[in-house]
């Protein structure tokens, strides 16, 4: 027992004190010898310290021996406390003690005490009593069932009083007064046998009287009592002397406890607090007097009790220790978050006697804790929640999910155009928009759905339960949104957005897998040019296929399983070969030769493009020093190389590296500059023509030709071309497809682009190249406009460089060197 509580301390001091009062008496005595007339008064003071000391030290015995031995005790102790407390008082006078509640008669352990009246209320018995003759008796049974101290007399025995001093009867009628005195006390405390007793002793006053009337055998009664009374103090103090040390060392660990910053406190099952050290008093601005008494309960707000109550409940006697986390009302009203190690306490019989605990205040954690997570789950740009968060509210939505169910849907949004942003006008235009985004995207939203940012320029919004039909109109306004030009920056922007949508279907699927299949969507739906699609487990497997030809081409150009394809070009004047086109071919160890459309696509969006088109210069800068010219008459052979618009679109490498690639080049082979023809589309016109046309110049400085691929299939072909620097345009392969063709559908207006091509071409000085010839046709046609130069599988299919070189070779327009 580590704590007393201050009431037990209180009662000790009473004890001690009473020792005290009970020695002046002792010296009252010895002086009340001379003094007869005060004598009954003097011997009534007695009574009363005597019955004051039992009281005490019955009451300090009761509340220790019931805390150490429990409430099924009381009988026992009960027993106890009248053999160690109230029957040496007997012994020790001429009188009786005896202990009355109101209910009950708890002791009597008068001689004359009838058997009939055991078990029967104080009322009943005094009425009885009353019949057989006793008298003045209202003052004490007053008191005892008010429960108040006091001193008296009354004749309780008549017939006993008339015998044992038959003349003093006959003269008096009071020969058997009793002189009396008693104490309340209250015993039991907290039981269910808690009471009032009366403790209190008598003695007639006939039989303290010596034959000559004086008050003789009252000194010796007076001795003998007190001598008892002594004893009966003298026996509490041994029984107690352990626990004054333990109260000692008490004082010891009170002073560690109380000198604590951690805050501490005991309190009952019931949350009374009974103890409660310094710091918890200044944590509450409150005394700690003030505290004990109040329910620890009370200081905590009612949303956090319940956690409270677990925590308590889930103590036992093999793991007694539990700590908790919960807010609490400092002293102005105010919240503050506390962490509280609840320690569980058990009596010898294992019943819970209380708690303690032990607490600190983490407010200040909290906050930082707080501050963190939302850190932890926000995105630092837009303020919107970010992948984490979306991952944690989407597992939590799934985990409450089951098939039959609104559908939970996931969107994810992919803006169209970002990166071109990013890149054309820098970081801090291209985050403007972002922000500009996540408002719009924000205002499409119902308020229960959840709209993160992935990172770059990916969204994802996570619908609270929604029908397909919902998920749809909520991506269609999305698309809208994204739609409308955006003025954060210089010049009005066009973006445009594909969204994906997963829905849970009826096999619950992994946050994540949810999330995939919103990306395959997301992807479809950009490849397919929709503005959103729904996902279907048919996407899948093309996705998978997809990604495995990623893996596959980050190896193929190191692997070198790369291949250049040649396709002559023909002067249709002369029927032969001027020069050929290089086409890229992937050498797939598994699926064999693959066309540039079954690769080039994911080549550019996996941003490779520049590193193929470099590949492929090289290789054809190799091919023409191959072709080296020895004893050419005429003209050299020439090769047209395509270069990709991806890899254009980036001025950045466009202008700078890829110049700087091909001055190398030339550099280190040693061929004609004018022998390297570059492709590009009209395309690459599209975003910061400036840069192109001036990395055009630049190439054309080095002696490279450019020629305009695709031409008429463009965008606004006519008005550019002036500023172009270029030097040759490849009427696209469908006007001359559509040439003679007997279902083509308006072959007079092919004739007349391709007419308008070719005169314009001649006005401009360029040549002019058509492609896709299949037919003797189209190529009468073409000879008949006046084209220059052909191209087609009329002529020739595309061929490997063993073809390529015997072509040469049988034109007889090259020699090999070595
Ligand atoms: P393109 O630059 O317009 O190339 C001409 C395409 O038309 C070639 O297809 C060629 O085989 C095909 N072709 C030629 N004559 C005929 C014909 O008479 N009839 C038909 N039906 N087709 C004919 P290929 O080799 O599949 O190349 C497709 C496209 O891939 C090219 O179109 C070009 O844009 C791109 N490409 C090819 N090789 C490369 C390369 O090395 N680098 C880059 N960046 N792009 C390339
Ligand atoms: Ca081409
Ligand atoms: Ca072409």
């Amino acid at each position: 027992m580590i704590f007393n509580t201050p009431n037990r301390t209180v009662s000790f001091g009473t004890l001690l004190t009473s020792g005290l009062v009970l020695a002046g008496w002792l010296g009252v005595v010895i002086q009340s010898q001379k003094l007869e007339s005060s004598t009954v008064e003097i011997y009534q003071q007695a009574q009363l310290e005597v019955v004051r000391n039992a009281a005490s030290a019955a009451q300090v015995y009761i509340t220790q021996e019931l805390e150490d031995r429990g409430i099924d005790a009381v009988d026992a102790i009960e027993q106890e406390v009248l053999e160690k407390f109230v029957q040496p008082i007997r012994v020790g006078s001429v009188g009786d003690a005896w202990i009355y509640a109101p209910d009950y008669v708890v002791y009597d352990a008068s001689e004359d005490f009838p058997a009939e009246y055991v078990g029967k209320s104080m009322i009943e018995i005094f009425e009885l009593q009353r019949a057989r003759g006793a008298r003045h008796y209202e003052t004490m049974s007053a008191a005892v069932t008010s429960g108040t101290e006091g001193v008296g007399w009354y004749v309780w025995e008549p017939d006993k009083a008339a015998h044992a001093a038959p003349w003093w009867e006959v003269l008096t009628q009071d020969a058997g007064i009793e002189i009396a005195a008693w104490t309340p006390v209250k015993v039991f405390s907290g039981t269910d046998r808690e009471r009032l007793w009366v403790i209190g002793m008598s003695a007639m006053l006939t039989e303290m009287m010596q034959e000559n009337g004086a008050y003789g055998h009252i000194q010796g009664s007076l001795v003998t009592m007190s001598v008892a009374t002594l004893f009966a103090i003298a026996l509490l103090a041994t029984l107690r002397r352990q626990e004054w040390a333990l109260y000692q060392q008490d004082l010891q660990y009170r002073a560690i406890v109380e000198d604590q910053t951690e805050m501490i406190n005991r309190f009952r099952p019931d949350g009374t607090l009974t103890f409660v050290n310094r710091a918890m008093a200044a944590a509450f601005g409150r005394p700690a007097a003030d505290l004990i008494g109040t329910n620890v309960f009370d200081l905590i707000p009612a949303t956090e009790r319940p956690r409270v109550i677990d925590c308590l409940a889930q103590l036992s006697a093999e793991n007694p220790t539990g700590t908790v986390e919960h807010l609490v009302f400092d002293a102005e009203g105010n919240q503050r978050w506390q962490q509280w190690t609840n320690r569980l306490i058990l009596d010898s019989r294992q019943t819970v006697v209380g708690f303690q605990s032990t607490g600190r205040d983490i407010t200040q954690q909290k906050a930082h804790a707080t501050e963190i997570e939302t850190l932890a789950f926000t995105d630092g740009l837009t303020g919107l929640a970010n992948r984490r968060q979306l991952y944690q509210t989407g597992r939590e939505l799934l985990a409450g999910w089951q098939p039959g169910d609104l559908p939970v849907a996931l969107l994810y949004i992919d803006l169209n155009e970002f990166k071109i942003v990013n890149d054309t006008w820098g970081h801090d235009a291209g985050d403007a928009l972002l922000i500009e985004v996540a408002q719009r995207l924000t205002a499409c939203l119902r308020q229960p759905d959840l709209l993160a940012r992935l990172g770059g320029d990916e969204f994802a919004v996570l619908l609270q339960p929604a029908t397909p039909a919902v998920a749809q109109a909520i991506a269609d306004r999305i698309v809208h949104a994204l739609e409308r030009p955006f003025h954060t920056g210089r010049q009005p922007i066009r973006l445009g957005g594909s969204v994906g949508i997963a829905l849970t279907q009826t096999a619950s699927p992994s946050f994540s897998q949810l999330l995939t299949q919103a990306d395959i969507a997301m992807y479809q739906a950009k490849r397919s040019s929709a503005t959103h699609v729904l996902f279907t487990p048919a996407m899948r497997s093309a996705v998978i296929a997809r990604s495995e030809l990623e893996r596959q081409l980050h190896h193929a150009i190191d692997n070198q399983e790369l291949r250049l394809h040649y396709q002559p070009i023909i002067d249709l004047t002369t029927d032969r070969p001027k020069g050929f086109e290089a086409l890229v071919r992937w050498q797939h160890p598994q699926r064999g030769l693959l066309k540039p459309g079954e690769f080039l696509p994911v080549v550019a969006e996996m941003g490779l493009s520049h590193r193929l088109d470099r590949w492929v210069l090289q290789q054809a800068c190799q091919q023409l020093r191959h072709w080296h010219v020895d004893s050419f008459s005429g003209h050299l052979p020439t090769i047209s190389v395509n270069l990709s618009s991806a890899h254009l679109a980036q001025p950045d490498l466009a202008n700078g590296d890829l110049t700087r690639y091909i001055e190398d080049l030339l550099a280190s082979e040693p061929i004609d500059p004018r022998q390297l023809i570059l492709e590009i589309t009209e395309e690459v016109m599209i975003h910061q023509p400036e840069a192109v046309i001036e990395m055009l110049h630049r190439l054309r400085r080095l002696g490279l030709r450019i020629s305009l691929d695709d031409f008429g299939t463009g965008y606004s072909s006519l008005n550019y071309l002036q500023q172009f620097p270029v030097d040759l345009l490849k009427i696209d392969r469908s006007f001359v497809t559509q040439l003679c063709a007997q279902e083509a559908a308006r072959p007079s207006v092919n004739m007349t682009v391709i007419k308008t091509i070719i005169t314009l071409a001649k006005d401009l000085g360029l040549d002019v190249v058509a492609e896709g010839i299949e037919t003797a046709d189209q190529l009468a046609q073409l000879q008949a406009l006046g084209c220059q130069y052909g191209q087609g599988d009329f002529f020739s299919t595309p061929l490997n460089q063993a073809a390529a070189d015997a072509l040469l070779r049988q034109q007889g327009s090259v020699t090999q060197s070595a």
